[in-house]
């Protein structure tokens, strides 16, 4: 009997990709058979690339990983993860104040479906304290970001929010 895939959805902003979040999907992928990297466009924040170019970054720091793929969604995440049959929804953990708002939300999908798992994974500790915003922060003053982001991603980082 042919074994159902295992697939998982891990959503996020992606405003950029960093490598915080790389080192989860690279985690991801070794619990699952399929990891859809899913970029939300409803943002209550307003991002500074649009869905497009998070997902062409995404795509492009990926490029060499098999069983990857990377869409964009909207609405409600429960409902996307049941449509793309997946057993589950990877979320990161940086440190203890992560945990409150991502325990928040576990709950509430689990009550409105239960049959779809959160599955926190740890980030390495060398990007624990690494988010997008801080990047962004950092490139605009002008900061090395090297060791946060791909080449590609700095590039296009610099390209927005450098004054020239
Ligand atoms: P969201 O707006 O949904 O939090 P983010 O792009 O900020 O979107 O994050 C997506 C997911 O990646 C979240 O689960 C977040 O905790 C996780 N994440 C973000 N940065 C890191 C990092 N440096 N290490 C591990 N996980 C991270």
């Amino acid at each position: 009997m042919e074994k159902t895939p295992k697939i998982a959805i891990y959503p996020g902003s992606f405003d950029p990709i960093t490598n915080g979040h790389i080192d989860i999907i690279k985690r991801a992928i070794m619990l699952f058979d399929q990891v859809i990297v899913s970029v939300t466009r409803n943002l209550s924040k307003s991002p500074l690339f649009d869905e497009t170019e998070r997902v062409q970054m995404i795509r492009e720091s990926l490029n060499d990983f098999p069983h990857i793929s990377v869409e964009s969604f909207d609405g409600l995440l429960i409902d996307y993860a049941r449509e793309k049959q997946a057993s589950a929804i990877i979320r990161g953990l940086r440190a203890v104040s992560d945990f409150e708002y991502e325990f928040q939300m576990a709950l509430v999908n689990r009550k409105l479906h239960d049959d779809v798992v959160t599955v926190f994974l740890m980030t390495h500790d060398k990007y624990s304290y690494l988010n997008s915003s801080i990047v962004k922060e950092l490139v605009r003053l002008g900061g090395d970001v090297d060791f946060f982001v791909p080449a590609h991603v700095r590039t296009r980082l610099e390209e927005k929010l450098r004054v020239k």
